[in-house]
């Protein structure tokens, strides 16, 4: 009798592949490139933001401008770096002007990132700002009242714990929220269930943005 082949299951690489030619939404047409995420496929902790920015867009790579640096500094409080988690963003591709997810396009986006989940099965999963936090928990609440609240789900089948933060960005607009997002930071060693967290380090002031304050840019 002969073996029937069975075909490998998708890696993350190759569903990464397969990402880079969407067409799914409009934001194909203005994009440099798809953003489809990095870091470690086998990652614990997954972060998701919301969506490239200019330089993101440029680089492929998410998290690599101003809000990049503070969440390598928040991390790094923690004692941990990117290549040890995997960061990726609810929309792949940049909105013009960096204005914010429209839902067709969330809606449009969401089989990737849910894809990304299954094939990284992350143990906890958390999401910077509001448009990640909604999408992942399925509900309406702000990161306002939201943040720092860890809450176990069942996210493309498996159970999680999603951990809702505020945008690093959120930081740039008002320096005092960098404060909150240590605290909130400095919890989840915990919560991936390792034995001690690491000593919080100081992380940089962020120098002050110059462009729209952090509410019109639904960060909180
Ligand atoms: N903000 C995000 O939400 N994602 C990025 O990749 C960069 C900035």
């Amino acid at each position: 009798m002969s073996a029937v082949p069975v075909a490998p299951p998708e890696s993350l690489e190759e569903y990464a592949a397969a990402t880079a030619s969407c067409t799914r939404c409009r934001l194909a047409q203005g994009r440099t490139q798809v953003v489809f995420g990095a870091g470690n496929p086998h990652a614990d902790l997954m972060f998701v933001g919301e969506a490239p920015g200019f330089h993101e867009d440029r680089q492929g790579v998410p998290f690599v401008g101003q809000a990049g640096k503070l969440l390598d500094g928040l991390l790094a409080g923690i004692g941990i770096t990117r290549d040890d988690v995997f960061v990726a963003n609810v929309l792949k591709c940049r909105p013009p002007g960096n204005r914010d997810p429209q839902q067709d396009e969330i809606e449009s986006c969401e089989p990737h990132l849910f894809r990304q989940i299954e094939l990284i099965e992350p143990k906890v999963i958390a999401t910077l700002g509001n448009f990640a936090t909604k999408l992942l928990s399925g509900r309406p609440l702000g990161i306002t009242r939201v943040h720092g609240q860890e809450q176990e789900l069942t996210i493309a089948g498996r159970s999680v714990l999603l951990y809702p933060l505020y945008h690093p960005a959120a930081a740039l607009y008002t320096p005092a929220m960098l404060k909150v997002l240590e605290s909130d930071f400095a919890r989840l060693p915990g919560l991936m269930g390792a034995t001690e967290a690491a000593p919080l380090e100081a992380v940089p002031e962020p120098e002050p943005a110059v462009e729209a304050p952090a509410e019109q840019l639904g960060l909180f």
